[in-house]
């Protein structure tokens, strides 16, 4: 009788979004007449771009014609894109060939397929609060994880220890949920200390866009020595809103190297042996986010967000709440007030206030006690919830 993966009996539960859901469910269910603030997201709110919307109709419009049709795209992705990410990094000074730019269709998708590159017995080092599918790729390839717990007193921004033993080592930052960014120092010590001990650091820039101060690494390869040590999986997700539209781009260094074996190399054989490519309209509409006229409308969008990062900011602000992240992401981590719990101060929330947020617990035990925003709503709501928030805790 076949064997099937029995490390999937070792994921927990998955009770965080779908705990919040339910509970949100039986709120409305008993207060039909209630609107629901939802600070809680992950998801955009605002819709594509103009200058992505024209790049896609002409892409429907190229495939309607034998001369501008395109069939089976190249595996790792249209030459115009990788070409266009690379020149992207130029600016900021990362050189890259495109061929070290492989698109995918979300970084979700590649941060689970990525760890086909790893052997089993390799650890992963998580560092933790963190973006659960860290933990649980790594639990459903039955390799052995490292939870390295941050907290309020290294500002969720761990540094590398001598004693570590781990092989891939997950680098968020900006980071989901706590909206810490690493600065150049301590995103160099973890360059240096991957390189040291021959680990591999997968860098997950989905957030990058949102950072506003310009002392701050976007990419790991502004760092030395990254591209010896580094993979960085993005994604047009948050960047432009395409979470419904499916497209991301890995970076993976030519001289990224272990044991005599190349990773770019063994991506490109990863890619054309599994996938057919990320549709034609969908790059195509990808790289209209990089065109000048791409890139000032989804920073007008990202500013509609920060906006309303500032005004949940100003209002913890002004009830003396603990709280990090917001200003370089879209994500405001808060320590939840007179000592309550994640689920306590959730349920508190939703019960007095009708403001949605998620609990810190749900992204790793050392998440309790805290609590997360995501800045991806409405201004109105968010406006509204900020008042809220004032008027329940500021009179206790
Ligand atoms: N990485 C982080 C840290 C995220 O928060 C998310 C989505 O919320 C992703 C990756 C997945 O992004 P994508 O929509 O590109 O799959």
């Amino acid at each position: 009788m076949i064997t099937p993966n029995m490390h999937y009996r070792d994921l927990k539960e998955s009770y965080l979004f779908a705990g919040i859901a339910q509970k949100v469910k039986k709120y409305q269910m008993e207060h039909p007449e209630k609107h629901i603030y939802r600070m809680g997201i992950g998801d955009v709110s605002l819709p594509l771009c103009d200058a992505v919307i024209a790049a896609l109709h002409e892409g429907v419009a190229d495939q309607a014609n034998k001369e501008t049709f395109h069939g089976y795209m190249p595996e790792c992705g249209a030459q115009f894109l990788r070409e266009t990410v690379a020149k992207h990094y130029a600016e900021r000074g990362v050189i890259l060939d495109a061929d070290e730019v492989f698109v995918s269709s979300g970084a979700s998708d590649e941060l689970g397929d990525i760890l086909d590159l790893f052997d089993r017995r390799s650890s992963a080092l998580v560092i933790e609060p963190a973006y659960p599918a860290y933990v649980d790729a790594n639990v459903i390839a039955g390799r052995e994880i490292v939870h390295l717990a941050s907290g309020k007193e290294d500002g969720f921004l761990p540094e590398p220890r001598e004693n570590f033993k781990a092989d891939i080592l997950y680098i968020c930052s900006p980071n989901n949920p706590t909206g810490a960014v690493f600065s150049r120092n301590q995103l160099q010590a973890w360059v240096d200390f991957a390189n040291e001990n021959g680990a591999i650091i997968l860098f997950d820039a989905a957030y990058e866009a949102f950072i506003e101060d310009e002392t701050l690494p976007h990419s790991i390869f502004e760092l030395d020595g990254a591209e010896t040590c580094a993979i960085e999986i993005c994604s047009l997700s948050k960047t432009a809103g395409f979470t419904g539209t499916r497209l991301g781009y890995t970076v993976i260094p030519k001289a990224l190297n272990r044991c005599g074996m190349n990773f770019n190399a063994m991506w490109v054989r990863n890619r054309t042996t599994k996938t057919n490519g990320v549709s034609y309209i969908i790059q195509k509409g990808g790289a209209a986010v990089f065109t000048p006229e791409g890139q000032a409308q989804i920073k007008a969008n990202i500013q509609i967000y920060k906006n309303n990062a500032k005004v949940l900011m100003e209002a913890l602000d002004q009830l003396g709440i603990w709280y990090t992240g917001g200003k370089n992401a879209p994500y405001i981590w808060l320590k939840c007030p007179n000592g309550m719990g994640s689920w306590e101060f959730f349920d508190y929330l939703l019960n007095e206030i009708q403001v949605v947020g998620t609990p810190g617990e749900g992204f790793g035990a050392c998440g309790e006690g805290y609590f997360r925003f995501s800045t991806f709503g409405s201004p109105e709501d968010t406006k509204e919830a900020a008042r809220r928030l004032c008027e329940l805790l500021g009179g206790k």
